[in-house]
């Protein structure tokens, strides 16, 4: 493709990019298709020959797009968002065209130069006290991965990195029932073991208990077991509860225990200063993450990890090949050296554009309003006597069940509740995903997309009522 034809096919799907943004609402939310649907539209051989780019585009819309599930429609109350905007995407247009690979300060130095000075914003932004130093990785998932190595290798005296886990040998990492399964699943990776991972008992709002934490690493400790990474959270994704970090922190700190906070989801929501409470206590922190990507306005992916002391994250995944060595090291950042991955996108763009375009205060209006609605949401179901409320609501996030008088058994009310997501979900207007809670299955209803407005949360809400009740057995 030369230029000038890049050029003409650039605006054309600009056009279409917006025109989709525009009219979003006109596609189901969930894909509708069936497994195997979309495949099938794909030839089993790559073409020999290269084909018009009309013809590809052509097939996007017909063959792929109905396979997408549509994150950006403003009736996505599924999982939690991954919301984005157009100064995001246009920054991401940027990125793709200069196509940097920004694993060292030499490959890209304005790449690493922003990364340091944007996430250094976004600590003000949220709160973060002076002295975390930030690192855009891929996902929460990796970030908590790098907590748990850097806390192996602390309390090892970075043994485990030349000789690997001695047999026998047990390094536990604490978190709750409600954690999100990125922590256990980094523990297998560290090569830890599932079995040493403890879920600590939560209070009646399910919140990990400091004192449960507590016993919990002296009978570890007791049994000769070495107690290396608390895994806190703010926002867990199931309720959104939020681990109380003074109490806890008291404890890692009593124990000599790593301090690792999950914020995710949450995260974004610590711009607004009336949910800094949250915060309580994070003096006694050593990390902590939360995804841009998901509530604020910045396109999968990003998520900004922040850590004390950068030196022992820095000494515990640094690698340092002849071919990766230049004259700069030790005066730069090299952010290789901060992550799992070699390879870095250039993700640093797309969240200062997304920043400056919105400002701090377009972003705290956002996600002030997608809270605001989740509180009349709680108050529109606690008023109906034939749904119930799950779980205490957690910023903008609602657990809820349909409980018709006279349907009191425990598996009727789950798959009661299970038809209606199905029928919710089949009906192309809205997305929910279902959780569990305390055994039972709970609908969560999350909001906190870009271009949701009061309306999309009330249709939805009217929806389910009538779905609900067209159901009733
Ligand atoms: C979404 C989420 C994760 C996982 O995030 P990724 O960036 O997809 O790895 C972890 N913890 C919590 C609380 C989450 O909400």
């Amino acid at each position: 493709m030369d230029h000038a034809e890049f050029r003409r096919h650039a605006h054309a799907f600009v056009d279409w990019m917006a025109d989709y943004l525009e009219t979003v609402e006109r596609h189901p939310v969930r894909a509708q298709v069936k497994p195997g649907e979309i495949a099938e539209r794909v030839p089993l051989r790559p073409p020999e020959h290269g084909e018009p780019m009309e013809a590809i585009f052509q097939d996007f819309k017909t063959a792929i797009l109905p396979g997408i599930t549509h994150w950006q429609h403003p009736s996505f109350f599924a999982y939690f968002p991954a919301n984005s905007s157009p100064p995001s995407v246009l920054a991401e247009m940027l990125t793709a065209t200069v196509g940097a690979q920004c694993m060292l300060w030499q490959t890209s130095p304005a790449a690493t130069e922003l990364e340091t000075r944007v996430l250094d914003w976004l600590r003000q932004m949220i709160g973060l006290p002076e002295g975390f130093a930030g690192v855009i990785q891929d996902s929460a998932s990796s970030a908590i991965l790098c907590a748990i190595l850097t806390a192996r290798e602390r309390a090892t005296g970075w043994r485990v990195n030349d000789e690997g886990v001695g047999v026998g040998e047990r390094l536990t990492v604490y978190c709750s029932g409600e954690t999100h399964s990125a922590t256990e699943k980094d523990v297998r990776i560290a090569g830890l073991g599932r079995r040493n991972l403890r879920k600590v008992p939560v209070d009646d709002r399910f919140a990990m208990r400091a004192d449960a934490l507590e016993a919990t690493i002296l009978a570890d400790k007791g049994a000769g077991a070495t107690p290396i990474c608390v895994v806190a959270s703010l926002g867990t994704t199931g309720v959104g509860a939020v681990d109380p970090l003074r109490a806890l922190g008291e404890v890692c700190r009593r124990q000599g225990v790593w301090l690792h906070v999950d914020a995710a989801w949450a995260g974004s929501a610590l711009v607004l200063p009336e949910h800094r409470w949250m915060l309580d206590g994070i003096e006694h922190v050593d990390s902590f993450v939360f995804n841009p990507h998901k509530w604020m306005l910045t396109n999968f992916d990003c998520s900004a990890h922040y850590v004390r002391d950068p030196d022992v994250l820095v000494r515990t995944l640094e690698i340092l090949p002849a071919f990766l060595k230049t004259r700069e090291r030790g005066h730069v950042i090299d952010y290789r050296d901060w992550s799992v991955p070699l390879g870095r996108r250039f993700r640093a763009l797309k969240l200062w554009f997304v920043i400056r375009s919105y400002g701090v205060e377009g972003i705290r209006r956002l996600i002030g309003q997608h809270i605001a609605w989740a509180g009349e949401l709680e108050r529109w179901i606690a008023a109906q006597p034939d749904f119930e409320l799950m779980a205490p609501r957690s910023l903008a996030l609602v657990n809820f069940r349909h409980h018709p008088r006279g349907v009191d058994e425990p598996a009727e009310l789950d798959r009661l509740n299970e038809g209606l997501l199905e029928a919710l979900n089949d009906s192309g207007e809205l997305y929910l995903t279902q959780n569990r809670v305390r055994g039972a299955y709970s609908i969560r209803f999350s909001i906190g997309q870009t271009s949701t407005a009061r309306r999309h949360v009330e249709a939805a809400w009217a929806r389910i009522q009538t779905t609900a009740r067209a159901l009733r057995p």
